[in-house]
């Protein structure tokens, strides 16, 4: 296993990532990701254990419901690149088990490599949204060929890709690239097939970062995002080789969906476990401002934080329920698939109107309470701590501190980033429909709803009168 000191070291290895037009040349001198380094150095010591065969806690494969429970508080309490990384790990190991029987090799070559990556202990993110082109068409009608990753080259000893994943949490600085085929192709659209391991220093591998980092340097301001935020990377790969031995797809169509929905399984519960979380975080914020407003028992105050509870109860009861019905090879424990696309769509389609309610409740000052550094100011401080106060017991700082919180969360960078996240991350509402719907038992609604009608089933299981 690996520690942050060397985490840190393996970043010297002329990665190419680019911010707001300029070549980074030290992650770790830059203004905006310097710490989200230290972040991950820090989950590295923290979960680091010594001896050649080491398992980071992270990284194991869960075999059990209780395993897959326990993992979720460790999860919350690390990185986001450290979370993608046991994302990729279990996509996989998820794959890896549903094409055992139709491409035998492949399989095997992923768990090995799963074994391998735990072993490395490295970090490893998930390129799957391609740049798509013209939505309305598939990869092969593209105008521009590139528009979804595909094979341009083929050698002896491997493959040459071209293409670009876009919305890459953490790319830059992970050591491996997850790529895989973002849908399902077709008879024709076999070079689109493609899914491998490509190191983020590979040659051709060009990444652009994006950030929702607080806009100034005093973090007590941003007390959500200084301790969460991580680069979002526009991955290109600009002519890339990748040796055989990483290529764990390469032509069949008919299992490039599977990668996807693998993946979507372990991204979604953990957007579900992280709206569980995140929920209860808001009916905190909700009660505590409603108290610190002295609005607390307000009719309609307390109907928006009920609101609120049940949101958040529903959620945490999808998330169990997609735990506690998993199911469990040997291979491992993998989520119940209608539990987590539902719980995750409901979580993500209500959120808005959650923080609709924040907000009310809350009032004005959710974006113009003064810095915490007004408060330490000698002329404004008083003044500011006196007009923020609310009664006695409740101080200035206390409540703007409250308002910092809530409008990190909400209404400023990561607010923005989050509103988005949690309607696309894991392949957006539409994609969570689709599967939720799949795996929903729709023959048995429609013989409960025939029983009520008084319709009688035919011996064959179809209705009569028809
Ligand atoms: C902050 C953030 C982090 C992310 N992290 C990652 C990551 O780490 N790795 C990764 O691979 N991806 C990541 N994603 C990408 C995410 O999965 C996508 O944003 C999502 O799948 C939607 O794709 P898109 O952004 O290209 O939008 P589009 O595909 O353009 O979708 C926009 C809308 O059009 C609809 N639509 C698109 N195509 C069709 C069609 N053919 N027919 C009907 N409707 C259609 C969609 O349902 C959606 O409603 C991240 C996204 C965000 C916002």
């Amino acid at each position: 296993m690996m520690t942050g000191e060397q985490y840190k070291k393996s970043l010297y290895d002329n990665r190419e990532t680019y911010f707001e037009g300029e070549r980074i040349r030290d992650v770790m001198k830059h203004e905006h990701l310097a710490d989200c380094v230290a972040r991950i150095a820090a989950g590295y010591d923290r979960f680091y254990k010594p001896g050649a065969n080491a398992v980071s806690d992270l990284m194991a494969i869960p075999h059990s419901a209780a395993e897959l429970r326990d993992r979720i508080p460790l999860l919350h309490e690390s990185d986001i690149v450290a979370n993608v990384t046991y994302q990729a790990i279990m996509t996989l190991t998820t794959a890896a088990t549903r094409i055992a029987d139709i491409l035998p090799e492949f399989s095997k070559r992923i768990l090995e490599y799963v074994r391998d990556a735990q072993r490395r202990d490295i970090r490893i993110v998930e390129c799957i949204t391609d740049a798509k082109g013209d939505r309305s068409r598939p990869p092969g009608k593209q105008d521009d060929p590139d528009a979804y990753t595909h094979v341009i080259e083929r050698r002896k000893d491997g493959v040459v890709i071209r293409g670009a994943k876009l919305h890459i949490t953490g790319a830059s600085l992970c050591h491996e690239l997850m790529v895989i085929p973002t849908k399902a192709m077709h008879p024709g659209e076999e070079s689109y097939a493609i899914a491998c391991m490509v190191p983020v220093n590979s040659p051709g591998v060009r990444i652009v970062d994006t950030t929702y980092a607080p806009r100034h340097r005093d973090l007590r301001d941003f007390p959500v995002s200084a301790k969460t935020h991580m680069p979002e990377g526009f991955v290109i790969f600009d002519d890339v080789f990748v040796p055989n031995e990483r290529i764990f797809l390469d032509g069949q169509v008919a299992q490039a969906a599977i990668f996807a929905h693998s993946l979507g399984l372990w991204e979604r519960l953990g957007g579900l476990s992280g709206m569980a979380e995140e929920a209860d975080q808001m009916v905190g914020f909700a009660q505590l401002i409603a108290e610190a407003n002295g609005l607390a028992k307000e009719s309609h105050v307390r109907e928006k934080i009920s609101e609120m509870i049940i949101h958040a109860t529903l959620i945490r009861a999808a998330l169990e329920a997609a735990i506690a019905n998993c199911q469990v090879t040997s291979e491992g424990a993998f989520p119940n698939e209608l539990y987590t696309n539902a719980g995750k769509y409901h979580g993500a389609a209500n959120y808005n109107l959650m923080v609709r309610h924040l907000h009310d409740i809350s009032g004005g000052s959710v974006l113009t309470a003064p810095s915490i550094a007004d408060f330490e100011n000698e002329v404004t401080g008083p003044l500011v701590r006196k007009y923020m106060g609310t009664m006695n017991g409740v101080d200035g700082e206390y409540r703007a501190r409250l308002f910092h919180a809530i409008r990190d969360m909400t209404a400023d960078a990561f607010g923005g980033w989050k509103a988005v996240t949690n309607v696309q991350a894991g392949g957006g509402l539409y994609a969570q429909r689709i599967v939720t719907r799949r795996y929903y038992d729709l023959n048995g609604a429609k013989k409960k709803a025939l029983h009520v009608a008084g319709i009688d089933m035919g011996p064959d299981g179809q209705k009569t009168g028809h």
